[in-house]
């Protein structure tokens, strides 16, 4: 973050974030445009959760921003939506759920500090496993020119279809796949980001890592349980960083139909 952006006053509108590429704007105007369909002031209670994110620590303006953008409700069932505000995960359907906001955040935060993102105050380009309900995948538009996000259950990858549809976020592709193999076609990615933790990171995660790229994700830890790790691809290989403990769905392999 640069130290003019540090200096600003909350909330940072899009528009006001440097170089910014018209899409981010578009998609912003795109997501604040759809009608939520429910009587909730859901822009309000929005930012009042990310002043709470704020104060707990979440410090990039930018990610901060994406986050106040994305109607969150609108990626939970009807029954859960006034949940959607509160920094817990909540049940998307088939044994998964969407991501509390603040690991959402984090995560993305660390993202953006890769080499390469840094040096152009955005992510080119990024691989998302695990699209579940697309939530990640819509704050992830709004901070990469190119989001591609990969789900491995059939009827998750067509529920985050549905439900990006009405943001028409036309820098998202959603691809049904198994993500323990990555996205060969498109690689190689400034950041990764995966919602599902194994017992190791895939090689094809490594393999598809841009140099100056990072890799987020959380992955088991003997002691801990599961810890997220970031890992920068340099010219000479890969730095590896242990962050704090976190808890994810088992990243599996194969697809379910
Ligand atoms: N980012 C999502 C979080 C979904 S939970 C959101 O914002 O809602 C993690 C998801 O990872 C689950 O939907 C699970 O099915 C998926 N997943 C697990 N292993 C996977 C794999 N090998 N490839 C793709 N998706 C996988």
């Amino acid at each position: 973050m640069s130290g003019s952006q540090r200096g600003r006053k909350f909330p940072l509108r899009l528009d006001q974030m440097g170089p910014v590429r018209k899409t981010l704007v578009q998609n912003a105007a795109a997501i604040a445009n759809t009608p939520t369909g429910l009587g909730l002031d859901s822009a309000d209670v929005r930012r009042r959760m990310v002043e709470r994110l704020r104060d707990e620590g979440l410090r990039d303006e930018r990610v901060l921003a994406a986050i106040s953008a994305v109607p969150r409700h609108q990626f939970v069932d009807a029954a859960l939506a006034t949940q959607a505000y509160e920094d817990t995960s909540l049940p998307i359907g088939h044994g998964q759920t969407i991501s509390k906001p603040s690991v959402v955040g984090r995560m993305i935060e660390l993202m953006m500090n890769g080499v390469n993102a840094r040096a152009v105050q955005r992510v080119d380009r990024v691989l998302e496993i695990g699209s579940g309900c697309g939530y990640q995948a819509a704050v992830l538009s709004l901070l990469a020119r190119q989001v591609l996000s990969v789900e491995r259950l059939k009827l998750l990858h067509d529920k985050a279809r549905e439900l990006m549809a009405p943001l028409r976020l036309a820098n998202v592709r959603l691809v049904y796949g198994d993500g323990m193999l990555g996205h060969a076609p498109n690689a190689p990615y400034d950041g990764i980001i995966a919602a599902a933790g194994g017992d190791a990171l895939p090689q094809a995660w490594l393999d598809q890592l841009a140099i100056g790229g990072r890799l987020v994700a959380p992955v088991r830890d003997g002691a801990n349980g599961q810890v997220l790790v970031a890992v920068d691809r340099t010219e000479h290989g890969y730095e590896r960083r242990v962050h704090e403990v976190v808890q994810f769905v088992p990243l599996k392999s194969g697809l379910v139909r």
